[in-house]
Order: C-alpha cells, then structure tokens, then sequence
C-alpha cells in the first residue's frame, strides 16, 4: 500500500496523520455551532453531518444526524465498508471539491462516540512481568492464569474523556505498610498507563458467544488510550476485587477513531505462544497492529520529553482475543463498548508504558529533559501519547491523547 491522492492537498504528504489512507472519524465543533460527525483528511474536517444531508454520501438510512458514531457502528460491517468507498471517491482525486470542509484548526474535538461500557484487560506480558516482578518477585511475577486467559475488569463508562480534558487528581483510600489505619486524601502515586482501545462496532446476543474472528470483525476501530491510575490507592484496594477507584476517576482516549480497515496493512501476529491457547482463544489470522506508540510528559509551562517508546505489537493478546473471552460466557457486547488492551511495554526500559515501572515503583527517578526530576505526576504534568502506523510514503496517525493533571478537590466534609 502506497499513499493514496486527494484533491484535499494537505492530506498528499508522507507527514500528515491523515492521508486518504487513514479517514479515521471524529465529532467536531465550529465556534458555537452544534456538534457533528467529521472525517480527517489532511488538515482539514468533511463535515459529514452536512455531506449527508446534501446527499454527497448515502447510505441505508440516515446515520449521521447525531454527534455521534453509534448509529454507524451499529449497522455493521457492510455498511462501514460502503461508508469508507463513498469517502474514497468523494476525497479522492476526482472527487466532489464542493464537499463542506473545515479546518482542524477551528474545530474542537469531541468524544467521538457514546462508551457504553469499559472493560480493561491485562494483556501486555511486559507489563504483567515487570509489575509482578515488583510486587510478587520474579518467580511468581506472572498469575497461574496469565498466559491461558487475557484478564479484565469490568470498569467505568462514566469516566471516559476526550483528550485535552484536564484531570483532577483523585482522592481515595491508602493505607503505609506500617500503619494500624489507613487515610483518606490526594492520591501520591498518580500515574498513566499507555493503552490502545478497541471499540465494538457491531454488537453481540446474551447467550451467545463469539469466535474470535467474528470478534475481528464486530471492532470498528482503534484509538489511544490513556488509562490514568492512582497507585497507592489501587495497593491497598485490589484484593481480592481488582481495581476500583484507582481506575475510576478517568480515562483519556484521542479524538479519532482509525478503523480496522485503515489498519489492515499494518496487521501482524501476537507473539509466540509459550502455553498453547485453548481452541475459543486461537488466533485464525493476525489480528494485532504495528503501531509505533510514545509517551511524553511536560511539567507546567516546560517543554516536554518523551519518556516512553513501544509498538502495539508487544501485546500478548489482540482486541479480537479479549473480545472473543469476553463474550465466551455469553456474555452480550454493545455497540459503544471499550475495551483497552492493558498496558503496552516492551522489553527495553525505554519501552515501559506506566511510570510505575520508568521508576520502578518510584525507587528509579526520571530526569526530564528540563532538568527536573520524577516519579510520579506532579500537578500541572501534561502527559501525552502518540501512535502513528507507518506505510510506504505515508502514514496513519491517531491525533494526540492529551491530559493535564489539576489538583485534588476538597474532599466535602
Ligand atoms: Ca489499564
């Protein structure tokens, strides 16, 4: 696959994020214009709700006369297939150059679609080995369970944010190994974890469950994933439940949604298997992605350093398997639900995905580029994440995942 042209000239470069290749989908605003369903292309927005309602794309219905992704998403994989064939023609070089454009520069992004519901995995070896490693040592740094099931729990939809929304500093529940009583405060050990999300698209029945190729094809698409974490409070609550409020408080995702099918030529497999998987989880073709990932972190009003370098092909386990395990119960999956894939680390320290193993559970502080030093966030920190896959003479990129940390509120007493 090599660039593909558009009449668009900004989206004709092997730089921008968003060739005719990507078309990932977004909901935007202009000034105080109500929100509405937008493609990338280059630096520029089709204003679909508008393309639609001149009939510049047609599909089996109206699908774009909310802010919002859903309606799309839940008419299967058929129509977004003819979806991404009218906006190959209308953006492409002998398109209509009529079609509503904006510039990105304008917009205001939103979330892209109603979460439905969250559910986060554990599904990056890296990770699982390095946090075990501190925890549990590394003889038993991996649960019993790890290399047979990609594990989740369920968290919140409620919580989920565009990026660029600023982050409160959560309080909550935390207990110092040596004290009788725990307390109640500003979270101390506030930390990121880099993630992909997968959205489901098409969804499934209570009752039935999937197979993991009908999982690969009821995701609609990808974005960053930013899963925020509050350390110490996680420490003292997560047995035997799993995490709760120290996932709760928030969860960044970017602003655009690149679809499976501008991932296709990035399609890889997950590793090797040290442990065969039972037949449900088998993987019948590859169904993880190169994507390049980075993290940086800025302290107020500084520029900032990359911190973290990784690819999303480290994962142990793609979105397909964890959905296919989500629905084995029979368990229903719902148009508008995440799935992150757990935290992405590689096996170089340059490549860990949480701060909780940059510093090594806070012994191993980072030095920034600025001078100044970490462990954890700081308020006023802005942590972003990138991804970009690349291709032969272009690129498809993601949009950033941005979230700048505020400080805690005054708890009510
Ligand atoms: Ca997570």
């Amino acid at each position: 696959m090599t660039l593909m042209t558009s009449w668009v000239a900004s989206a004709n470069s092997a730089e921008t994020p968003f060739p005719l290749n990507n078309l990932p989908y977004g909901v935007f605003s202009v000034a105080d214009q109500p929100a509405r369903c937008g493609v990338a292309i280059g630096d520029m927005i089709l204003d679909l709700t508008a393309a639609e309602a001149r009939g510049l794309v047609t599909l089996n219905g109206t699908a774009f006369d909310a802010p919002s992704w859903n309606k799309l998403m839940a008419m299967g994989a058929e129509v977004w297939a003819e979806l991404r064939a009218q906006l190959i023609v209308l953006l492409g070089e002998s398109g209509d150059q009529s079609a509503p454009l904006v510039a990105q520069a304008d917009a205001q992004m939103h979330m892209p679609f109603k979460v439905a519901e969250y559910t986060d995995f554990y599904a990056g070896k890296h990770h699982a080995m390095n946090v075990g490693t501190m925890f549990r040592g590394p003889e038993n740094a991996l649960p019993p369970n790890w290399l047979h099931i990609p594990i989740g729990y369920n968290g919140r939809a409620s919580s989920v944010v565009i990026s660029g929304t600023d982050i409160v500093r959560p309080n909550g529940q935390t207990k110092a190994p040596d004290a009788d009583m725990p307390t109640f405060g500003p979270c101390k050990r506030l930390d990121i974890e880099l993630e992909m999300g997968a959205i489901v698209g098409a969804s499934s029945t209570l009752g039935h469950p999937v197979s993991v190729a009908q999982a690969d094809e009821m995701i609609f698409g990808y974005v960053l994933l930013n899963d925020w974490s509050a350390r110490d409070i996680q420490a003292w609550e997560y047995q035997p439940l799993g995490p709760f409020q120290a996932k709760a408080f928030a969860t960044s995702i970017s602003p655009w949604i690149v679809t499976s099918a501008a991932l296709a030529p990035f399609r890889t497999s997950t590793p090797e298997r040290e442990k065969d998987l039972l037949p449900y989880l088998q993987e019948p073709s590859p169904m993880l992605f190169d994507i390049e990932l980075e993290v940086s972190m800025a302290p107020e009003g500084k520029p900032a350093t990359t911190i973290a370098q990784t690819n999303y092909n480290r994962m142990y386990y793609s979105a397909a398997q964890q959905l296919a395990h989500h629905a084995s119960s029979g368990c229903a999956m719902s148009t508008g639900d995440l799935l992150g894939s757990g935290t992405i680390s590689g096996p170089e320290k340059s490549e860990r995905g949480s701060l909780l193993e940059l510093s090594w559970g806070g012994k191993e502080p980072l030095t920034l580029g600025t001078g100044e030093t970490r462990t954890f966030i700081e308020d006023g920190d802005t942590l972003t994440l990138t991804g970009v896959a690349k291709g032969d003479g272009y690129q498809i990129g993601f949009g950033d995942c941005v979230g700048t940390i505020k400080p805690a509120v005054k708890f009510p007493s």
